[in-house]
């Protein structure tokens, strides 16, 4: 079994008429797995995080705000959501989901979440439809578990995971991997454990080189107990908002490169399938599916 965490919430969100988050696409996924014969049982259910627990890890005046409703409109335009309470459990929920993944992950080798990859939230403010940074959370849950002493994060979002970066910056036990298109947002970057930026229109040979290159160096130097997978696909060359020119086979080759090079270490993995915008909800859910094609769940 592969454990698969997912939640119908992750879907329901009412959001104003075009706007460009594919909020369906978590549930178009979990139909998509049904449909190809994935058992039910492998599909997990996660609870909301307790706001209240998390003020020990973020700030609670931004934790206080975001739940009640309260932030600056400039605070909301950031995150780029309209409030609301669904929005807020909706987002408890999610994060929620990748806690739950990180321990699934533990137990069983790999696990997979049907969303998460809030990496552009920090511990203040949120941004880039982040609010709760569950890679942070995750990596500290992974933490708390005997033998794991050190966590790396791979982040293979287009964007850079500029809000986990600065949340891990002083814990040595964290160590953040960014794999991103240099031109791609945050306009701004933060400082990385290790950082490989990489220019407009990169294309899949290129891409997986330094992939490859990259995971070795982390895994050789910082030798972790345990990964944490952003899989996200908007580095797919029909994303509205990457600028990368990856194919959904180069996802895939790079999605197998993540789990099988951790498996041969022996290293648990717990993924998120992280952003991809595309308008064709069918195509969008086809790109993400090659994660769980890459996992061995389909
Ligand atoms: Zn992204």
């Amino acid at each position: 079994m592969i454990p698969l965490v997912f939640h119908p919430i992750y879907s329901q969100l009412n959001l104003p008429v075009r706007h460009r988050f594919p909020i369906e696409k978590y549930q178009s996924i979990r139909d998509a797995l049904q449909v190809m014969g994935v058992p039910d049982n492998w599909f997990f259910t996660p609870e909301p995080l307790d706001i209240k627990a998390l003020e020990s890890v973020f700030c609670a005046q931004y934790l206080q705000q975001l739940q009640s409703g309260t932030l600056a409109p400039q605070a909301m335009r950031r995150i780029g959501f309209p409030w609301s309470e669904q929005l807020v459990r909706r987002t408890l929920t999610a994060s929620g989901g990748t806690v739950l993944t990180a321990r699934l992950a533990l137990e069983h080798g790999k696990a997979i979440n049907l969303t998460g990859g809030y990496h552009h939230a920090f511990a203040d403010f949120g941004s880039g439809f982040c609010m709760i940074n569950d890679l942070y959370l995750a990596a500290l849950e992974m933490l708390c578990a005997p033998g794991i002493d050190k966590v790396l994060i791979v982040d293979c979002d287009v964007h850079q995971g500029d809000g986990t970066a600065k949340l891990a910056e002083q814990d040595e036990r964290i160590i953040t991997l960014s794999l991103h298109g240099e031109k791609n947002f945050p306009h701004r970057k933060q400082v990385s454990d290790m950082d490989f930026p990489l220019p407009k229109g990169t294309e899949d040979e290129a891409y997986l080189e330094v992939l490859d290159s990259a995971l070795m160096l982390a895994l050789n130097i910082h030798r972790p107990d345990a990964v944490i997978y952003d899989a996200g696909v908007d580095v797919h060359i029909n994303d509205d908002l990457g600028h990368l020119h990856i194919s959904t086979d180069g996802v895939f080759r790079r999605d197998s490169l993540v789990f099988n090079t951790c498996q041969q270490l022996g290293l648990p993995v717990a993924a998120v399938i992280g952003g991809g915008y595309q308008r064709d909800m069918a195509a969008l859910t086809q790109v993400h599916l090659q994660l769980f094609r890459a996992a061995g769940v389909v």
